[in-house]
């Protein structure tokens, strides 16, 4: 049985093909990336031989129209046609306090989904994009919503208000959600796995750094506090985003700058980070390079994002109380030896401690770097969001 996994964002549409059976296996996947920009192209994977070529994507519908084409070509074997397609599950950023189970989408869900698009202006609206385009190829094939906020949905008031009046929270939904949730699932179930310990004994810190970074105190089952908040934006520093920073620079940026309000989000969300204080790109791969070669700017960015990361780690200890296991999943952490050992340096004290070695061979790849003296278990695990998507597409539609 094939399920379809799709992560439709502003400019890209990502997928994934799964093969349910034996375990379930990814057939094909790709990306249309760059949608109604100059440069767009389409990077095609099946079984480990990949295409890709620039194509003029104007919009989604023309995407989603080239990616069923190449799903469906009859070079590649793997789908006749996408009445094969048994279901359809799309990543959704933000369930907005309304939706946090994973839900199958009728139309009643999109116009609840519609109501709280201006809490993830960004995310949502492509999100919502994904399914019309879906329904439109495959009208009769189910759609599952799959909520990144949903791991964190049981977290402790304490932990999710901001401290403004409450009727902010309870009138105008703005309080802390938290993202990755999909990620952190993931990864919280198999490092129990690796632990050979129940979730739900687990102390963890887990730490998502791809592009975008966040971090989470995982506690007896749960995420207890987590670094996202009300958008992507709080938290960690990341490859264009800020993380935390005094909200009074925002009024410092409008009144003495004259910033517009689109200005101060876009300088925010996409000029600052590890491209801000780089100036070189939002690639932690290039900036460490750089920084090796003895850059100030880049040796300042790896400087900062790690030593937020760390104190991030200090605080969830705290929270926690207790620490069985330092998790690192996502792009940024799953390949960088170097970003891991800086985060774990001098963390001793906390029974935190890297063995060099295993550290430096673990890259791609799922292991453990901890050392034999560390009291705190250190795991990297590769994420796959896409698995928890496509199980929880066929837990919704009865299909296992
Ligand atoms: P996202 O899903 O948030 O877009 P990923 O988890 O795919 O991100 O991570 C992408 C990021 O991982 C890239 O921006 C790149 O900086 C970083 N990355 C990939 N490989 C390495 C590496 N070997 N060293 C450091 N960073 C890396």
């Amino acid at each position: 049985m094939k399920i379809l996994i799709i992560n439709s964002g502003s400019s890209s549409i990502k997928y994934k093909l799964y093969e349910t059976g034996d375990g379930g296996s990814y057939l094909a996947d790709g990306i249309v990336a760059k949608i109604g920009e100059p440069g767009s192209y389409i990077r095609h994977n099946v079984r480990g031989h990949e295409i890709e070529y620039e194509v003029s994507v104007p919009n989604h519908s023309k995407g989603f129209e080239l990616m069923i084409r190449l799903l469906t070509d009859p070079g590649y074997k793997i789908l006749r046609n996408v009445s094969e397609i048994a279901a359809v599950g799309h990543r959704f950023v933000q369930g907005g306090g309304v939706f946090e189970e994973s839900v199958l989408i009728t139309e009643e869900v999109i116009k609840k989904m519609e109501e709280y698009v201006h809490l993830a202006p960004l995310h949502t609206p492509p999100n919502l994009i994904g399914i019309r385009e879906t329904k439109k190829l495959m009208p009769d094939v189910p759609q599952v919503a799959v909520f990144d906020t949903f791991f964190h949905k049981d977290m402790p008031m304490k932990a999710y208000l901001y401290p403004m009046p409450l009727t902010y929270c309870t009138k105008y939904g703005i309080r802390k959600y938290g993202f990755h949730g999909t990620s952190f699932r993931y990864v919280s179930r198999e490092a129990s796995v690796m632990l050979g310990r129940p979730l739900n004994e687990l102390k963890m810190i887990l730490c998502h750094l791809g592009n975008g970074a966040s971090i989470s105190a995982f506690s007896n089952g749960r995420s207890v506090d987590t670094s996202m908040g009300l958008t992507p934006l709080e938290g960690l520093m990341m490859g264009t985003r800020t993380g935390d920073i005094d909200p009074g620079v925002v009024f410092y940026l409008s009144r003495e700058l004259n910033m517009s309000i689109d200005e101060i989000d876009d300088l925010l969300n996409k000029k600052s980070g590890l491209l801000g204080i780089s100036g070189l790109g939002n690639d932690m791969r290039s900036i460490i390079k750089k920084a090796d070669e003895g850059d100030e700017k880049c040796n300042l960015a790896v400087e900062m994002y790690t030593y937020r990361v760390k104190k991030y780690i200090g605080a969830y200890i705290a929270v926690l109380g207790k620490l069985d296991a330092l998790v690192f999943t996502a792009g940024v952490a799953e390949n960088n030896p170097v970003i891991r050992a800086k985060i774990c340096e001098n963390l001793d004290y906390l029974g935190i401690e890297v063995d060099e070695e295993k550290n430096k061979r673990t890259v791609g790849v799922r292991g453990e770097i901890s050392s034999e003296r560390s009291a705190v278990r250190i795991l990297v695990i590769p994420t796959d969001e896409e698995k928890v998507i496509a199980l929880d597409t066929m837990r919704v539609c009865k299909l296992q």
